[in-house]
């Protein structure tokens, strides 16, 4: 039996997608692989991807990474979710945590006991309930898995991080697993004349790279992919009309927040991401509903702390490829489709879609079957994390600008339709095995953005009136002692994983 290995990967990009597909190759596959990333310094990255979600704690612990380590080295800060502020209406703000707020209860979920005491006359909060929230908003932060002896789960985390250092970091740590790195720009990728298949890509000066496997990192133009193979794109504007971003720096300014901020403008929306050395700032918008200056004007008039250089301009189409992979090329990072940053979750797919290709590995036969999966799993991932991103605009009271009266009344996909009316009725949640989001993450999010359920699940009512009272107030109890025994996010970076650059 001859396996027909695949002997050789060409990695085109040197972002953060090339980067990760380096690092996680090169740590999993056999040295018997040879692969080799072209990336050109005259091509610049995206030099945007600061915030992540909790996944990526899976790849630093496949590559086997010390967590303060990679703090350090990235002037990174902890995040423990995204606080939204304007976006349901006007003054409004609610945190889309990574934990689950309460403590489920005979296998319920917790905001049913919440809806059944609001619908009782309560007034609290869902993010009364919150560890994450709490914590969060006093600033604070703590390696905890586990809220004392309870079955109230810890604190679940993700990071900001400065893109260009993790890529440098990564970059070091691929070079050190046998990846060599190629300094060129590609003029010319050559298709076998018979199959279609890349057969090599040219570089300007002359040299030609050969490979059995080519990953295109190569950025939203996506060189291979789209240019050479003409495998289309999905424009998804039509729901997340957002396609433009002005990014600037500016110092940072105290405390050091565990969270992103998401803030809602007339057109869009600005981000806020802490890091130890200084703050990154973007304002992402839509250019049909306000011109570039004015968005700059906007961003800049917002900074919490004095600009560092001059904001940068970067555009983009939300969309996916038609197919991730196709013949011996696999699109992975901006090549394959562009999800707006709204919930961190780029980097998210650039290290699943690896996963996945090192899960379904092909051999040189290029198995059809193969491809086919793949294809559909990705396609699957991304039209779930599309929904969830078109809830936040579609599910909003705000009428005051055509931008938001325009995702107000916009026809959604209807899968995104159903999973509303189901949550509508009485707080149920729709499951998928392949939705980067769980339940509790759209439960916070429609629950923010002011869908209210008219109901709840009938066992709620399985405690009497007092039972409730005092389950709540011992939850309320637990997270408020939790949150005490907690240090502040500064101390802890201070004492644990500050960095020694400047
Ligand atoms: C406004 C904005 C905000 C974002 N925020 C987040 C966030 O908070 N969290 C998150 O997870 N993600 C975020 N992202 C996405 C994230 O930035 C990207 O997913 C990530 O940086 C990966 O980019 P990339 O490596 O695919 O492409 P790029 O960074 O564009 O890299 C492309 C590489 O290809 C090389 N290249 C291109 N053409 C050639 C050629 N002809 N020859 C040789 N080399 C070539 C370039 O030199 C470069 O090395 C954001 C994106 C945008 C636009």
């Amino acid at each position: 039996m001859s396996n027909n290995p695949v002997r050789s990967i060409v990695i085109v990009g040197g972002g953060t997608a090339g980067w990760i597909a380096a690092a996680a190759l090169s740590k999993l596959m056999p040295k018997s692989i040879r692969i080799k990333l072209v990336e050109s310094e005259e091509i610049a990255t995206v030099g945007v991807g600061e915030a992540t979600i909790p996944q990526i704690q899976r790849l630093n612990g496949m590559l086997g990474l010390d967590e303060n380590e990679f703090i350090r080295t990235t002037q990174a800060s902890f995040k423990l979710g995204i606080e939204f502020v304007n976006w349901g209406r006007l003054g409004d703000r609610y945190m889309h945590t990574f934990g689950d707020p309460g403590i489920n209860l005979a296998n319920l979920h917790f905001h049913h006991y919440w809806l059944r005491a609001r619908a009782e006359g309560s007034d609290a909060s869902l993010w009364d309930y919150s560890l994450h929230a709490k914590v969060a908003y006093a600033g604070k932060f703590g390696r905890l898995d586990r809220v004392g002896n309870t079955s109230m789960t810890g604190l679940a985390y993700a990071f900001h991080f400065d893109a260009a250092l993790y890529a440098a970091y990564l970059r070091k740590y691929a070079e050190a697993g046998g990846v060599t790195r190629i300094e060129g720009k590609i003029g010319r990728v050559n298709l076998d004349a018979e199959t279609g298949f890349i057969a090599s890509v040219s570089l300007e000066r002359g040299d030609t790279i050969e490979g059995d496997l080519f990953i295109d990192c190569s950025g939203f133009r996506g060189l291979l992919i789209g240019e050479a193979l003409g495998v289309s794109y999905h424009d998804w504007s039509k729901w997340l009309p957002c396609n433009r971003a002005l990014a600037v720096a500016c110092e940072r300014t105290e405390p050091l927040l565990p969270y992103t901020r998401s803030t809602a403008r007339s057109a869009g929306w600005q981000w806020r991401i802490p890091l130890q050395h200084r703050t990154g700032n973007g304002h992402v918008y839509s250019d049909g509903f306000i011109g570039d200056d004015e968005a700059a004007r906007v961003l800049v008039d917002h900074l919490d702390g004095e600009r560092i250089g001059e904001p940068r301009l970067l555009r983009f189409t939300t969309g996916r490829r038609e197919a991730f992979w196709h013949k011996n090329c696999v699109a992975v990072g901006l090549s394959s489709g562009f999800l707006e940053p709204l919930e961190s979750t780029s980097i998210h797919l650039i290290q699943s879609n690896i996963s996945r290709l090192i899960e379904l590995f092909p051999t040189r036969a290029f198995e059809p079957a193969t491809i086919a999966e793949y294809n559909r799993r990705v396609g699957h991932e991304f039209e779930l994390i599309r929904d969830f991103l078109i809830l936040h605009y579609h599910q909003t009271a705000r009428d005051d600008s055509e931008f938001w009266r325009y995702c107000a009344h916009m026809d959604v996909p209807e899968s995104l339709k159903s999973k509303m009316e189901l949550f509508r009725g009485n707080g149920l949640l729709h499951k998928d095995a392949e939705d980067l989001f769980r339940e509790s993450s759209w439960m916070q999010v429609m629950i923010g953005q002011g869908l209210k359920p008219t109901g709840y699940h009938s066992m709620a009512d399985r405690l009497s009136p007092e039972q409730l009272r005092l389950f709540l107030a011992d939850v309320q109890r637990l997270i408020a002692r939790a949150e005490g025994g907690l240090q502040g996010h500064a101390e802890f970076v201070e004492a644990y994983c500050k960095s020694d650059l400047q």
